[in-house]
């Protein structure tokens, strides 16, 4: 614990930890060290971690990268951290993300941009997003994992970006109580970490049932580190042919090739498949998440959380609730809650919501039939390209920014699990990552076949 805090006081250039808790992190540490000496050391007894800023974490900063949040320090701890501290896990403070896990780069934290550990001629690359601030923690050393969470790519895009493990459990698996809510039906955290060993140990704090979440599933959480076999054989991993997408680089291609080999070479059988909806994954995500997005941000009124705006005389309820809403949040909030007002609009619901849930089931129904084929997991990029410049898309079309989440936001809308997974580095000497997606609940043999990419 003590060394990863003098790493964070050394990093403030990356601006990865937004709010430090070295007080709690070192009375945490000696807790866990009162446990250790009387022989009963939980799971992760004095492993010290970082918590990106969506998840509430009782009496201390949690923002969700806002400024509409600014202040809040909520009375209650999230499952998910709760979990963690039942386990003996330390915390470090709290990570940067993109606000209210919007974007893929971080850029659109009401803290700046988070920084990319990894560089190339001096140029300072994004960290990818939204948890941007907990890839870059795990890849410079910060703290030994970190949490995530991702709705349509947010914790395997970073992760591919930093050389770094990310794993979106199954829709499900992980309790959603007291993580700000972005996109309710799509919305899951996950472990951030080195290695896909120490993902399956922080998977196994995080998970479980929950009465709090109505949508977490009541079903066992089995023993993912022991699902590590090193046995792949007579596995048989699919390569979905559409996600072979046009203008993809040479270099993601030899990737993606080599993976294959890969998993091969340690005995498993791959087959070509086909999930022919994929082309309408991002705009029926961009069509959902915002929808979502904008019913659960109708609750930052000014009145309940975090910040209110300064009020003229003569100002009423309306004028608070509006110049709250329009300093305390930033642009791609604002454009995902008018996209998002429009779509659920009685006019447009049938013709943009409704369209996007179809689209959404035919998304499912493709995994389901390849999953019916006998294929045990899902082999593809992890993102269309390695981590981009900052301000490098931030200033183009969101459009292109939204582009990042192709290989990514499937998963989500079908409630499957995925990994990203450090592969190989491309020519600039940048870190790539593979994807696999895997069947629903079987994260163990996922995590499993996983082991044989790093
Ligand atoms: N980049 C996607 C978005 O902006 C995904 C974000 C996420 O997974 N939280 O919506």
């Amino acid at each position: 614990t003590e060394a990863c805090l003098t790493a964070i006081d050394g990093a403030d250039a990356l601006n990865s930890v937004v709010h430090k808790t070295p007080e709690k992190a070192l009375e945490m540490a000696d807790a866990a060290d009162a446990r250790l000496k009387s022989g009963d050391a939980p799971a992760l007894c004095g492993i010290p971690l970082g918590i990106k800023d969506l998840f509430c974490t009782r009496h201390v900063d949690s923002q969700a990268g806002s400024r509409i949040l600014q202040g809040f320090r909520p009375e209650y701890e999230s499952t998910v951290t709760r979990q963690l501290w039942d386990s003996g896990a330390v915390m470090l403070g709290k990570l940067n993300m993109d606000e209210f896990a919007m974007g893929s780069s971080n850029e659109t934290s009401t803290y700046g941009n988070a920084v990319n550990p990894w560089k190339v001629d001096d140029r300072k690359l994004t960290p990818g997003g939204s948890s941007g601030g907990s890839s870059a923690a795990v890849a410079a050393d910060l703290c030994l994992a970190a949490t995530g969470t991702d709705t349509g790519g947010s914790i395997r895009q970073p992760a591919a970006f930093t050389g770094t493990v990310g794993l979106k459990p199954t829709y499900g698996r992980v309790s959603r109580w007291g993580i700000v809510a972005f996109a309710s039906s799509l919305d899951q955290a996950g472990p951030m970490t080195k290695s896909v060993r120490d993902a399956a140990i922080l998977l196994q704090a995080m998970a479980g049932h929950d009465p709090l979440d109505s949508t977490s599933a009541d079903i066992p959480v089995p023993d993912f580190e022991a699902a590590l076999t090193g046995d792949i054989k007579g596995k048989t991993i699919g390569l979905p042919r559409e996600y072979r997408m046009e203008g993809m680089s040479d270099e993601i291609d030899r990737l993606w090739a080599e993976g294959r080999k890969m998993l091969e070479d340690a005995g498993a059988r791959i087959v070509d498949v086909s999930l022919p909806h994929t082309k309408y994954a991002l705009p029926a995500y961009y069509v959902i998440a915002p929808a979502e997005a904008s019913s659960n941000l109708a609750r930052y009124d000014g009145v309940r959380f975090g910040h209110r705006a300064k009020l003229d005389q003569g100002d009423g309820i309306t004028e608070m609730y509006e110049k709250t809403r329009a300093e305390g949040f930033g642009d791609e909030v604002k454009r995902r809650v008018m996209v998002g007002t429009y779509v659920l609009s009685a006019g447009f619901y049938d013709a943009y919501y409704n369209r996007a849930r179809k689209v959404r089931a035919l998304i499912k129904r493709d995994f389901d039939e390849v999953f019916a084929q006998g294929v045990d997991a899902i082999l593809t990029p992890a993102t269309p390209t390695s981590a981009f410049g900052l301000g490098e898309m931030a200033d183009s079309d969101p459009v292109a920014m939204y582009l990042n989440d192709v290989f990514t936001v499937t998963v989500n809308l079908a409630g499957l699990p995925g990994i990203a997974v450090p592969t190989g580095l491309d020519s600039k000497g940048l870190p790539l990552g593979l994807q696999l997606i895997g069947r629903p609940f079987e994260e163990g043999d996922l995590l499993n076949t996983a082991a044989e990419l790093e």
